[in-house]
């Protein structure tokens, strides 16, 4: 069989956010209004400074705006509360995002539960879990809704597919499945525990890598012609040439193997991940748009 069509995420998401910038300046000019973000950094994880300060820069470039704060590792969990409610009662912000992981000493329940649900872009607040599996209005999280995106644009009607959906975590396993059976999918969560998950795997028309192990799925799991999104980042220690080694990222499905099956397959990285972060801009100027009581601009 020949290669798989790649699913170029990257592309997509930069039309994306370009999309989004002249939906914001539209916001702008018949309203007045300027979709404001805020990311609440805890500490100083190097993965999560990165991620937002990519969030950040991103925000600005649509013409949006970007609120941070971040604030010490040793925070206690009533100032951080504090800082969560000075940002809920601020109206120029729409959307809050706090950066997961959190300290150990602070519990991220309480955190989630206490912003505002119409700011909530993660879309992690119980009220917007349950407006997801109900079927009703609310904010959906990120990185699925951005998956979701991608099989409209390769797949077009998914009515009837059996997708598979490995991984079961609130902000990615769970949220998916949910989209994909709105869209009319067959759908199958898989697990730590689920039995013979090759087999499982090989009866998914679409298949969903959200597990965080390095090329776990393999080429003869994929059903010929399937189509695959991975979300697994993983950073690999490769060997250079000499003594030297670096890092890489990968995904959770062994992509050279999974090339030669799949009808379509997103690459680790330019695939899922730069859809995350326009999918959160997108959420944020629906977020700001609902709060104002004002259609959605479209462009
Ligand atoms: P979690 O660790 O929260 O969840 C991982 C899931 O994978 C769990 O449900 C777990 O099962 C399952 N799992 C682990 N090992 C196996 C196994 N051997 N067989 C079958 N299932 C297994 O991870 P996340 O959902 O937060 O993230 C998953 C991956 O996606 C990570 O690599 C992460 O970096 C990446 N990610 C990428 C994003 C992007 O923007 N592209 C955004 C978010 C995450 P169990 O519940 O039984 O333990």
């Amino acid at each position: 069989m020949s290669d798989a069509v790649l699913i170029d995420g990257k592309a997509f998401a930069a039309q994306l956010r370009e999309n989004i910038g002249r939906r914001a300046a539209i916001l702008k000019k018949q309203h007045g209004l300027v979709p404001g973000l805020a990311a609440v950094l805890v500490g100083e994880n190097p993965a999560s400074q990165i991620y937002v300060r990519n969030k950040e820069k991103q925000t600005i470039e649509a013409g949006m705006a970007s609120v941070g704060r971040h604030l010490p590792a040793d925070i206690s969990e009533a100032d951080l509360m504090a800082v969560v409610a000075e940002l809920n009662a601020n109206p120029t912000v729409h959307g809050i995002l706090v950066q997961l992981p959190l300290p150990d000493h602070i519990a991220k329940k309480p955190i989630i539960e206490m912003i505002n649900v119409a700011k909530d872009v993660d879309g992690l607040h119980p009220l917007n879990v349950g407006a997801l599996s109900s079927g009703e209005e609310g904010l959906v999280p990120c990185t699925p809704r951005g998956c979701m995106m991608l099989l409209d644009d390769v797949l077009g009607d998914l009515t009837g597919m059996n997708a598979v959906v490995v991984g079961r975590s609130n902000i990615v396993g769970k949220p998916m499945a949910q989209l994909l059976l709105a869209a009319n999918c067959t759908v199958t969560m898989a697990h730590s525990r689920t039995k013979d998950l090759p087999g499982l795997c090989r009866t998914a028309d679409i298949l969903i890598a959200a597990i965080g192990r390095p090329k776990m799925i393999n080429g003869d799991w994929i059903k010929p012609g399937a189509t695959v999104i991975d979300v697994g980042i993983n950073r690999v220690e490769v060997q250079g040439d000499e003594e030297s080694s670096k890092i890489r990222l990968v995904g959770d499905v062994d992509f050279d193997e999974a090339n030669k099956v799949t009808g379509a397959i997103t690459p680790v990285p330019g695939g899922v991940g730069p859809m995350t972060i326009a999918c959160l801009l997108e959420n944020t100027l629906i977020a700001c748009c609902r709060q104002n009581g004002v259609d959605i601009p479209e462009a």
